[in-house]
C-alpha cells in the first residue's frame, strides 16, 4: 500500500508500490503426502475468505518437496519459510514457490547465501527477510531500544542481499510488543523504500491477538506503512485471514467484500445470533461484493439495523424476520430461517 515502496511480485500478487494490501496466513500443521486433496480444499476456503498469500514452514528437504508439489497444484502464492539450511531453500527453488522467507545471517557460510540468492534471482523468486524480536543477534539483544535493534538486524540482512545484487526483497520486523513493532516499522520506512510485511509476532490467542494486531497494524497501515500483513494468532488460519481483512478495511476505509454486523445477544433475543453467525460466517465473508449483512436478536435494535443492510435477519418474539434492502421478505419461524436466509444470500 505504501506508494513509495518498491514493487515485488509474489506469484500472482504484487506487493508494494501502492498495490492493494494482501492478507497472509501461515499453515499450522506439517504437510503430508496423502493430504494434498484436503490441503487444496482448505486453500480454496482461505482464498474465498480473502487470503492472498499463504506461508508454510519448510523444516527439511522432504517438507520442501511436498510444499513444492503443492505449489504446482494451486494458483495461491505459496511461501516457504526456511531457517539455517541453505539446501532447503535451493530445493524449494526447484518448484513454483512464490517467495522464500530466509534470513541470510542464519544460513552460515557466505557462499551458501551466494547460491541461494543466485538461484532465487534466476527463478525470479523474491526473498523475505523476517526479523523477529525473539531471535535477534546476540550483540543486538543487548541494545536497550528493541525497535532500533530490529531495524539494525533487518539492515544487516538487507546488506547481505544487496551486496549480491539481489533486490526483490520484502522485510518484516516483528515484535510481540505493539510499541516496538510500531516503532521499528516507522523507523525502517523512514529510511528505506523496501516493501514491508507487517505484523505483531506471537500476538496471542484470538481476542488478545486481534486487539494487539489491530492497534499496531492500524497505526502503521493508516499512515501508509506496510504492504502486506499477517495477524499471528494462536488460533485458526481462517481467523487470521478474517482479522487481517478487517484491519485492512478499517485502516484504508476500503472493504473488499461483505460487512457483517451482528448483535451480542441478550435475554431479549428471539433466536441465537451467536450460533447463526458462526454457521453463516464463512459463506458471508466469501461474497465478493460490497454488501452489508445484519444478524440481530430482537426487535429492540434488530429491525433498525436489518433494514439498513442489504440483507438482514432479526428475531421478533417467537418469529424471525428477514429483510432485503429494507423490505420484509420473510416472517418465519426459527426452523426455516437458515434455508430462507441462504436463498436470499445467494440472490445478493
Ligand atoms: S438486538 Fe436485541 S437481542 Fe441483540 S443485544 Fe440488542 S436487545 Fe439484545
Amino acid at each position: 500500500m505504501a506508494k513509495h515502496s518498491r514493487v515485488v511480485k509474489v506469484g500472482r500478487v504484487l506487493v508494494g508500490g501502492g498495490h492493494p494490501l494482501s492478507v497472509q496466513t501461515m499453515w499450522k500443521e506439517p504437510l503430508r503426502a496423502d493430504g494434498f486433496d484436503e490441503a487444496l480444499r482448505i486453500i480454496e476456503r482461505l482464498e474465498a475468505l480473502g487470503c492472498g498469500i499463504l506461508r508454510f514452514a519448510a523444516p527439511d528437504i522432504e517438507a520442501a518437496e511436498l510444499l513444492g508439489r503443492l505449489a504446482g497444484m494451486t494458483g495461491m502464492p505459496l511461501v516457504a519459510d526456511i531457517h539455517f539450511d541453505w539446501r532447503i531453500a535451493l530445493r524449494c527453488l526447484d518448484y513454483p514457490i512464490a517467495k522464500i522467507r530466509v534470513n541470510p545471517g542464519n544460513l552460515g557460510a557466505p557462499w551458501k547465501l551466494d547460491e541461494v540468492a543466485a538461484k532465487a534471482a534466476d527463478k525470479g523468486v523474491p526473498i523475505r527477510i523476517g526479523v523477529n524480536s525473539g531471535s535477534l543477534p546476540r550483540d543486538l539483544e543487548r541494545l536497550p531500544d528493541r525497535a532500533e535493534a530490529l531495524v539494525i538486524a533487518a539492515e544487516r540482512e538487507l546488506e547481505a542481499l544487496d551486496a549480491r545484487g539481489f533486490v526483490a526483497v520484502i522485510v518484516s520486523m516483528k515484535a510481540s510488543n505493539v510499541t516496538d513493532t510500531l516503532r521499528a516499522n516507522e523507523l525502517f520506512a523512514s529510511k528505506h523504500d523496501i516493501a514491508l510485511h507487517v505484523g505483531v509476532t506471537e500476538a496471542g490467542p484470538l481476542v488478545q491477538g486481534c486487539v494487539r494486531s489491530a492497534v499496531a497494524l492500524h497505526g502503521l497501515l493508516s499512515r501508509g506503512i506496510g504492504d502486506t500483513l499477517r495477524v499471528s494468532l494462536s488460533d485458526s488460519m481462517e481467523n487470521e485471514v478474517l482479522a487481517g481483512r478487517e484491519i485492512v478495511a478499517l485502516a484504508t476505509g476500503e472493504r473488499s467484500g461483505a460487512d457483517l454486523v451482528s448483535c451480542p445477544r441478550c435475554g431479549r433475543a428471539g433466536f441465537d445470533t451467536h450460533a447463526f453467525t458462526a454457521r453463516w460466517r464463512d459463506a458471508i465473508y466469501a461474497i465478493q461484493k460490497q454488501v452489508s449483512i445484519a444478524v440481530m436478536g430482537c426487535v429492540v435494535n434488530g429491525p433498525g439495523e436489518a433494514k439498513h443492510a442489504d440483507l438482514g435477519i432479526s428475531g421478533a418474539g417467537d418469529k424471525v424476520i428477514i429483510f432485503r434492502k429494507g423490505q420484509i421478505v420473510h416472517n418465519c419461524d426459527a426452523a426455516s430461517a437458515d434455508t430462507l436466509f441462504g436463498e436470499e444470500l445467494a440472490r445478493l
